[in-house]
């Protein structure tokens, strides 16, 4: 699948521009009015967001060091707007694959810009190999800047342990099941023991004191944290589902309305390709859709 729509994309602009229309279903657009525009439009709905730009595995300084720029113009136009969004960053666009210094100051430019308005910074997680690198990164931010926190994947081995330390110390983290392809010795294979370490840790997580947001579009694993919360008397001010821009829509607004907390992951900017195919691949639907739309009549 990917190297098909890979070669579609080079081929022809004429797809590449209708496969972008598709993206959009999961990709708020390329450019900060973009994703202003859905954001107010997620705020007007009672959703609030996390923006994420898009870029991974930047290689050459230049660009890490304009993906944080990106990142401190978002900041000003999500006060400015007074919009109900914080960020979401993938270290590896900041400069992580080249240097973990060069990442953690990117990151710093873009606490510092953060700063004034205590707009909560959230460091996506992403191939194992990253997580301690990313864990040392924000163990350094965290000495200067409290509203910053971690992802876990439930599907690492080790995701037990590092929930217990950051319980311990109520970093407020997200927890999702984990979107990489990994090895048995680093991640759990099977969804079902997947859902259940998800359901162990979110159990740990929800009872740390902390505010914790509950990444999944998985109905089961919802169902069991409201009923858990319930039994625990957790109310749903105390922490947050999140969803991704575009997948279950209308759960995203059932929730809200029956008095949840959702917070919407919204990514944007010119490199949506790779993203996107992520999305098209978890799902069959997914790409149905797509196909249905490029070839369909
Ligand atoms: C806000 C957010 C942030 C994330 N951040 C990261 C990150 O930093 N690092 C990382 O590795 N991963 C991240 N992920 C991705 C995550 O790890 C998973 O890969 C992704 O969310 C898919 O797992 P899932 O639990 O949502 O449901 P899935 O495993 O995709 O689906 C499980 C079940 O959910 C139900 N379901 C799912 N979609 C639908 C639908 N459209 N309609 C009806 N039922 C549906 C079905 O019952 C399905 O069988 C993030 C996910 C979210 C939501």
């Amino acid at each position: 699948m990917k190297a098909t729509l890979g070669s579609v994309l080079n081929n022809s602009p004429a797809l590449q521009h209708r496969l972008f229309f598709l993206a959009r279903r999961f990709v708020a657009g390329e450019t900060i009015d973009d994703a202003v525009r859905v954001v107010r439009r997620l705020n007007e709905a009672g959703l609030s967001a996390s923006l994420d730009f898009l870029g991974e595995d930047v290689r050459r300084e230049e660009e890490a060091a304009a993906t944080a720029g990106v990142y401190c113009e978002l900041v000003d136009r999500i006060a400015a707007e007074g919009l109900n969004a914080n960020l979401s960053i993938k270290l590896s666009a900041i400069g992580q694959a080249i240097d973990e210094e060069l990442a953690f100051a990117n990151l710093r430019r873009v606490i510092e810009r953060a700063r004034p308005h205590e707009m909560f910074v959230r460091l996506d997680m992403e191939g194992s190999a990253t997580v301690d690198s990313t864990y040392r990164i924000l163990d350094r931010a965290r000495a200067e800047y409290e509203h910053i926190g971690p992802v876990v994947q439930a599907y690492l081995h080790r995701a037990a342990q590092d929930v217990e330390r950051l319980a311990a110390a109520k970093i407020r983290t997200r927890l999702c099941k984990g979107a990489y392809k990994e090895p048995p010795d680093v991640a759990i294979q099977s969804l079902p023991l997947i859902r259940r370490n998800f359901m162990l840790l979110a159990q740990k997580l929800l009872t740390s004191g902390a505010y914790h947001g509950i990444a999944t579009h998985d109905e089961a694993l919802i169902a069991a944290v409201r009923a858990f919360t319930e039994r625990e008397r957790i109310g749903p001010d105390r922490f947050e589902f999140q969803m991704l821009y575009g997948l279950r829509p209308k759960a995203q607004l059932a929730l809200v309305a029956e008095g949840y907390r959702m917070r919407v992951y919204v990514p944007f900017g010119t490199h949506w390709a790779g993203y996107f195919y992520r999305r098209l691949t978890e799902r069959r639907e997914n790409v149905l859709f797509v196909l249905r739309n490029l070839f369909g009549g």
